[in-house]
């Protein structure tokens, strides 16, 4: 091999996001002395080189049209010397050197992306949410509406810092969930086993199909002379991981698929560390298009945070501060069967793991 021979440039992959930061993040790149927020959707990060650099954040819906998509990078353009950043929660955050620019630049998002400026510190964030209907093969609702319809309704808890500390919100569309852990999450329940179409399974790898339930509730069988599976009902838990490898194992049904609200997951390493979220709520219906038994119950626990919460904490450190019972006596939920209580101090009054039911 010649060392000396150039590489060909690399035409795949991520490129290298260096080349893509604003000029004055590049400048001060790791020597950030801090950064603070200025007003609801605005923040500054001051450099040891005595620069400041502005951001300001616009809630986009996520879907964006190739039209908007240029709108977007015409304010890039006049503002921000043509760089622009996405956040993981859709996001667009613009940056300007000046403070002066701030306002007009604000104003131009209003004016022609009709976008709300927002989602930093003590707000309700935009919502990161999974690819609903539009896109992914399993999903039994549309996380893209939901969030829609959550945001329409939030809007002004996205554009103010009302709250004793921020709040995260996801949507999932499956049970599998890949919204991720939040202080609220609105994710879709199963509430049967897989409906088999043993004619068309034969297109699916069966091995794949079985080693991939988590309880292995999954068995070969032969039915009608054809090589199939069975699914060992009590065992199986309706996860519908099996759809995702083979969609002759439907998990879906427009019937009894309905939503549920999990509450205080989070992935900061503040305070108490991260943490799994816990069921709050189950059995909203899956109601489109703007699915408002699921906005009623958010509303129930931002209220009941709003006037509990001390300063500071997130939804799960409320929660474990004063307790599942006071929590669902404060935001009106009924505690089932279905429900587990982590509260330390709650061990001989409630379900306090899977196995134990009252
Ligand atoms: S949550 Fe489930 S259905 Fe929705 S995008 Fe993720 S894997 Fe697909
Ligand atoms: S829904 Fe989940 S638990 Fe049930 S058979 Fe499929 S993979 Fe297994």
């Amino acid at each position: 091999m010649n060392a000396k021979k150039p590489l060909a440039p690399r035409d795949n992959g991520a490129p290298d996001y260096k080349n893509y930061l604003h000029p004055a993040m590049e400048r001060n790149y790791g020597r950030w002395k801090y950064h603070r927020g200025i007003r609801p959707g605005v923040f500054v990060h001051v450099s040891d080189s005595g620069e400041s650099l502005y951001t300001v954040r616009a809630g986009s819906p996520r879907m964006l049209s190739a039209p908007l998509l240029r709108r977007v990078c015409d304010i890039a353009d006049k503002f921000c010397q043509g760089r622009l950043r996405f956040t993981s929660r859709n996001n667009i955050e613009f940056q300007v050197e000046k403070e002066e620019d701030i306002q007009p630049l604000i104003d131009e998002i209003g004016r022609v992306l009709r976008f709300p400026v927002g989602g930093t510190g003590r707000s309700f964030h935009n919502i990161i949410h999974t690819q609903g209907w539009l896109h992914c093969n399993l999903p039994g609702t549309d996380a893209a509406g939901v969030v829609k319809s959550l945001m329409d309704l939030f809007y002004e808890e996205f554009t103010h810092e009302n709250f004793p500390q921020r709040v995260k919100v996801s949507t999932s569309c499956c049970t599998i969930n890949c919204g991720g852990q939040t202080d609220i999450a609105v994710n879709l329940q199963h509430h049967h086993p897989p409906a088999i179409d043993h004619v068309t399974i034969n297109r699916c790898e069966l091995p794949k199909v079985i080693s991939i339930c988590p309880v292995l509730a999954i068995r070969p069988d032969r039915t009608g002379g054809r090589d199939t599976v069975e699914v060992v009902e009590e065992k199986c838990m309706y996860c519908g991981a099996c759809h995702a490898q083979c969609p002759a194992l439907e998990i879906r049904d427009g019937d009894t698929d309905t939503l549920s609200i999990w509450v205080g997951g989070k992935s900061a390493s503040t305070r108490g560390g991260p943490s799994f979220m816990r069921l709050a709520t189950w059995g909203l219906p899956n109601n489109p298009p703007r699915w408002p038994e699921v906005g009623d119950a958010v509303r129930r626990i931002l209220k009941a945070y709003q006037a509990g919460a001390n300063e500071y904490e997130r939804v799960g450190e409320w929660i474990g501060r004063i307790g599942w019972k006071n929590f669902f006596a404060e935001t009106g939920f009924e505690f089932t069967k279905y429900h587990i209580d982590s509260y330390r101090w709650a061990r001989t009054t409630f379900n306090t793991s899977a196995h134990v039911r009252l």
